[in-house]
């Protein structure tokens, strides 16, 4: 009783500061399932593009929640907008209309191109929408025999944790021991529209692929990729879905990255940074064919479209919109690029980036855990992903400094 007087006493906060770095650790450790390897840190305040630990330490953020902070820590704007809101009206399930559900949809549409919106919360629930939407239209529209629809994926492709998700995933840690999975996916390589228009069969409903593998490791198709697959799926009727959880709102330079080639799709799921940072926000967004085959009952969430994440998704989208997070992306990213590559830095075997996703793959000769170690201790946070490449994803509103900041302190560990 009185672990639950102090907090109903003494409010959450304080119960938190009373507790050290060391602590956490530990109570995570007994009390959490083990299905994350965090870094040796542990944050306790952030602003901007910044974090500190218990101790003080402060860090430059270059994981930004894999893409999710692109606004930055407590940025006003959305804070302002969640606290307005949260003062009003917060959560009424789907049994009615809310202005703010109806006005997030409209935001997404016109802040996307798209013309429907279905609210979620995670990014895995936006992708396994996306994923419904399109069996069910094939088999409604395009005439695909029963449970015969087949989905065309990418090796190496990452979609988030579902069993549906995991189960056509090629990494082998994500599914062993989690099947038996759902059927009706297969695999071609990534970035290959050959193996792709190779692969499409009278029973293929969609091509589903993120249009660069951020958690892959930043590999980045060759130029002409997506647009090649926009004319396959057209010729084939097949629809074209994007995962662009990771990628979309401004992190790759454009406002989603199909941009980049105008490669316009069917559906598309969204996650990520239309949360603002603050709230786990999601969406399967489409066009009107794809969209309407969806009927009342045969999808839903409890929490999707609520009103509070649907406030702060919006303010996110106008921030972005009003202060051209696609071009401070797209220049923030060229100088760290620029700066990375001109650091002459040791056991570099590539660097890659579009926008501010940038990954830098070190080589063979050299263990990457005293790395991401020396990373640390100079107060950088960055993770390593797929194929020994550290990504770097600070929060699109950070300033000229903190890139050369980053750039000098990579120096540091790498030279
Ligand atoms: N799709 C892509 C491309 C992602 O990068 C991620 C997460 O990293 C997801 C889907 C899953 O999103 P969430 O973790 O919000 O379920």
């Amino acid at each position: 009783m009185m672990f639950w007087q102090e907090i109903a006493n003494d409010g959450v906060q304080k119960m938190c500061e009373a507790i050290s770095d060391r602590e956490a650790f530990e109570m995570a450790e007994t009390f959490g399932a083990h299905n994350y390897h965090p870094l040796p840190v542990n944050v306790v305040r952030a602003e901007g593009g910044y974090v500190w630990d218990g101790s003080g330490k402060k860090y430059l953020d270059c994981i930004g929640a894999y893409s999710a902070l692109a606004h930055g820590h407590l940025n006003p704007k959305i804070i302002k907008a969640l606290t307005d809101q949260a003062a009003k009206l917060t959560l009424t399930g789907r049994a009615n209309n809310t202005t703010e559900m109806a006005l997030f949809e409209k935001s997404l549409c016109l802040y996307t191109g798209l013309d429907k919106v279905c609210p979620m919360n995670s990014g895995a629930e936006a992708v396994e929408t996306c994923i419904k939407i399109a069996r069910k239209w094939a088999y409604s529209v395009k005439g695909v025999p029963k449970d015969q629809a087949e989905i065309i994926a990418c090796e190496g492709n990452f979609h988030g944790r579902t069993t549906t998700l995991v189960g056509f995933s090629d990494t082998a840690q994500y599914h062993d021991q989690f099947g038996p999975f759902s059927s009706g996916f297969r695999l071609v390589p990534f970035g290959d529209a050959q193996a792709l228009a190779d692969a499409i069969t009278p029973n293929t409903a969609a091509l589903f692929a993120e249009p660069i593998q951020a958690e892959g490791g930043v590999l980045i198709p060759p130029v002409g990729y997506m647009k090649e697959v926009r004319r396959i799926c057209d010729e084939n009727n097949v629809l074209l879905i994007w995962d662009e959880v990771q990628t979309g709102f401004c992190r790759t330079g454009q406002r989603f990255a199909w941009m980049h080639e105008d490669a316009k799709p069917d559906l598309m799921a969204v996650g990520k940074a239309l949360g603002g940072g603050l709230l786990p926000v999601s969406a399967a967004v489409g066009t009107n064919e794809a969209m309407g085959v969806l009927k009342p009952g045969d999808h839903g969430s409890t929490f999707g479209g609520n009103p509070l994440a649907c406030a702060v998704a919006i303010a996110s989208m106008a921030e972005m919109a009003v202060q051209d997070y696609d071009r401070r992306s797209e220049a923030l990213g060229s100088r760290l690029m620029e700066g990375l590559r001109r650091a002459n830095l040791r056991h570099v075997k590539d660097l890659r980036g579009k926008g501010l996703l940038v990954g830098l793959e070190v080589d063979e000769s050299i263990d990457t855990a005293p790395i991401q170690q020396s990373f640390i201790q100079e107060g950088l946070l960055t993770k390593e992903t797929r194929h020994r490449t550290f990504r770097f994803t600070p929060p699109l509103t950070v300033d000229i400094d903190f890139i050369d900041d980053i750039v000098k302190r990579v120096a540091r560990v790498l030279s």
